[in-house]
């Protein structure tokens, strides 16, 4: 992070778990570079044997960094996450926690339509797995600590081509707040980052995708798209003792777009 160099040691010694990478264009990559430039140590999961190589080729300008089989439907695999990041640290202080999915056809019909069972996995995966990864990871953020979040402005508004992903991101954020109650008095901070809209993997899946990016370029106050390093500053902030002050937020980096009349 050479163009960010007053940022360098300024998460020295800390400890950060990052969930969700996938490739070069993933919200959770942006965020581990912030980190990492700024000092951080950072561990990585991965979601099964298939992404394995993926996510070791993305990182790998890292050196050696400790990477997690871990599927966050599988709670014995995440508490083997937490065995061996005990193992290894001792303790945690940050989790970014960039996961979300929903099955195709939740996706391509209309929200009307959805089943029980696409429901059911998109706010599994996309919501209670935060729940699940603070419960089991805030015994390790002994000194206390941070999670961060990704979520989007569908969950406030209903963006055409959303649909459920909007229904799981605002129980995504809801439970944010209730996390941060709970967890405030370990000195443990939660929040989430609302991201505007960015290519990626993820993104792809939902219809008009390109329609919503320039939308966002049009009637954004910056007039632009944001870029995946100013999510990552953010997470870095987050992660960081510049705010301590502040959980339970649903922070906007979104050039501004969500303050805006359709
Ligand atoms: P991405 O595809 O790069 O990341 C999604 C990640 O979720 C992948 O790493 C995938 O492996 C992981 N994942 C899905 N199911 C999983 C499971 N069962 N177990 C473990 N991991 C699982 O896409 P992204 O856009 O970087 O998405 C990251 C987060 O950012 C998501 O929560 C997404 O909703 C959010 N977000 C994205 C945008 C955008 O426009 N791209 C905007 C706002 C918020």
């Amino acid at each position: 992070m050479s163009e960010n160099a007053p940022l360098a040691g300024l998460l020295a010694g800390k400890k950060g778990l990052i969930v969700g990478v996938a490739n070069q264009n993933s919200i959770a990559w942006a965020c581990a570079q912030a980190l990492h430039g700024a000092g951080m140590e950072l561990a990585f999961t991965y979601q099964g044997e298939v992404m394995r190589d993926r996510v070791h080729k993305t990182i790998a300008t890292l050196g050696e960094v400790p990477t997690y089989d871990m599927d966050v439907r599988d709670d014995a695999q995440i508490q083997s996450v937490v065995e061996q990041v005990r193992e290894r640290w001792g303790q945690l202080d940050f989790l970014v926690h960039s996961v979300a999915f929903a099955p195709k056809t939740a996706m391509a019909n209309s929200f009307l339509e959805t089943s029980r069972e696409d429901f059911l996995a998109a706010h599994e995966i996309s919501a209670y797995s935060l729940v699940g990864l603070s419960r089991a990871f805030a015994p390790l953020m002994v000194e206390g600590g941070s999670i961060v979040t990704m979520t989007y402005y569908g969950s406030q508004k209903a963006v055409p081509g959303y649909n459920v992903m909007g229904v799981a991101k605002a129980a995504l954020e809801a439970s944010v707040r209730y996390l941060a109650v709970d967890l405030g008095q370990r000195g443990i901070r939660v929040n989430a980052v609302s991201a505007g809209a960015i290519n990626t993997l993820a993104a792809r899946g939902v219809a008009h995708f390109r329609d919503l990016m320039k939308i966002t370029a049009e009637r954004s106050p910056l007039k632009r798209t944001v870029e995946p390093s100013e999510v990552g500053n953010t997470a870095l902030f987050l992660a960081s003792d510049l705010s301590t002050g502040i959980t339970g937020e649903t922070m906007y980096v979104d050039a501004g777009f969500n303050i805006t009349a359709g």
